[in-house]
């Protein structure tokens, strides 16, 4: 979006008019909720397309990397489709240039005060069930040099809050630095002025970068919140999924978080119904999930990809029992955040500001990611609050995923 405003087109994120000349979409094909979606959303559009609101369809990103072949023939009515390395050719077929001078100019989906930053693109590793490596190639670290620059370009137009993206954020450098380099790039970006908070996300648990931590700890920037990927709790699940990592030092790990930065938020996302996992390997699951208390837990039902090293087992847990699965961990979970939350009456928080709805001021503490963990509500009547500022607030009373403050009086 950023190359074709630099082109002068008149570009937006999502429909906002009527008509369209054209529409470019841009697909994920992780798993299969990922790819329904994307593909409804390029029905939706190649319909619009015959109805003549649309004059030309574009699909790119990893759905049309993945399954090119098979969307074509399925939905011919798309002008043409992109894979996940064909943006100089996407913009050529859209009439613009390629301007590999534009570093860090971005045009934002997000309010202006928080950005997603991608600082690498890619994956090496071997997990079993996943098929991104597949669509989005192996790891390519983006240079310090670049991250900076793109930091400071949003810092300047208002970004307060930088959401760190990849893959694999954790392995960061080890392919253009021969190392990993997490920690010194957040002490790069701790320094660009303007930018308040840095938060992490996907850190993959084996081999994680200690160094990170005590740039946490040193850090009045970096959030003291990670978001780690841990997709199961039993060896012989952790060991078919090729994680590289043991249910002994996945523990050890969460505890050395805690002993380092006490009081961070850990966020992780699981598996349920991987192939060949029985009552007892959920048994064990569940039991991490009581002992651990995550801050924010996520779970999926298993989805069967093609070409990845899972294809080849039998996807032998039926869907009733993966999605009973995934409702059992989430109201375990469910308690666990109302407890959680409960303990944070009284306290005051630092909130980011992010939007006005109905009655309230809705934002997030240095513990929330946007969009998926909890929201703080304020209460709109009586105060003003500008969307993107930081503001001070005391929770009054919580539910199980929103908290509900006051601002603290000067
Ligand atoms: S680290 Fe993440 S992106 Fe890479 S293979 Fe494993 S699950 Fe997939």
């Amino acid at each position: 979006m950023g190359q074709l405003r630099a082109n002068k087109f008149d570009v937006t994120h999502e429909k906002q008019e009527e008509r369209s000349e054209t529409v470019v979409i841009n697909t994920c094909g992780f798993i299969d909720n990922a790819k329904e979606e994307s593909i409804e959303a390029i029905l939706q559009y190649a319909k619009a397309k015959e109805e003549g609101l649309v004059d030309k369809v574009y699909v790119t990103g990893c759905l049309s990397e993945r399954y090119k072949e098979d969307l074509e023939k399925d939905i011919p009515n798309v002008d043409e489709y992109f894979g996940t390395h064909d943006l100089p050719r996407l913009l050529k077929t859209l009439g613009a240039d390629y301007k590999h001078e534009l570093v860090g100019e971005r045009l934002l989906t997000t309010p202006i005060h928080y950005a997603y930053l991608k600082i690498s693109e890619g994956c090496d590793r071997p997990c079993s069930f996943c098929a991104i490596p597949i669509m989005r190639g192996k790891h390519v670290s983006k240079s310090m040099e670049v991250i900076v620059k793109e930091a400071e370009a949003l810092a300047r137009e208002g970004t307060k809050e930088l959401i760190l993206i990849a893959q694999d954020l954790t392995y960061y450098g080890l392919d253009i630095y021969k190392d990993r380099r997490l920690a010194e790039l957040l002490e790069k970006l701790d320094k660009v002025e303007g930018i308040e908070w840095i938060r992490l996300h996907y850190a993959f648990p084996s081999g994680f970068p200690m160094d990170v931590l005590d740039v946490m700890v040193k850090s009045n920037k970096i959030c003291n919140y990670i978001d780690i990927p841990l997709q199961h709790a039993s060896d012989k699940m952790l060991k078919s999924m090729r994680r590289g990592i043991t249910a002994a030092k996945t523990e050890k790990l969460l505890a050395d978080f805690k002993c380092i930065v006490p009081d961070m938020a850990i966020r992780t996302t699981l598996i349920c119904g991987y192939p060949g996992e029985t009552e007892e390997d959920f048994e064990e699951l569940k039991d991490f999930v009581r002992k651990y208390r995550f801050d924010r837990l996520g779970v999926f039902t298993y989805s069967h990809e093609d070409n990845t090293h899972a294809f080849k087992l039998e996807d032998d847990v039926p869907m009733e029992v993966k999605e009973e699965r995934v409702a059992e961990i989430m109201s375990i979970q469910q308690e666990i955040s109302n407890s959680l939350n409960q303990q944070k009456i009284g306290k005051s928080f630092k909130v980011l500001i992010d939007r006005k709805e109905g009655d309230h001021f809705i934002g997030r503490t240095e513990y929330d990611s946007p969009e998926v963990d909890n929201e703080v509500l304020i209460e709109a009547k009586e105060q003003y609050l500008r969307i993107g500022d930081f503001a001070m607030v005391e929770i009054t009373s919580a539910e199980d995923y929103d908290l509900y403050g006051a601002l603290v009086k000067n």
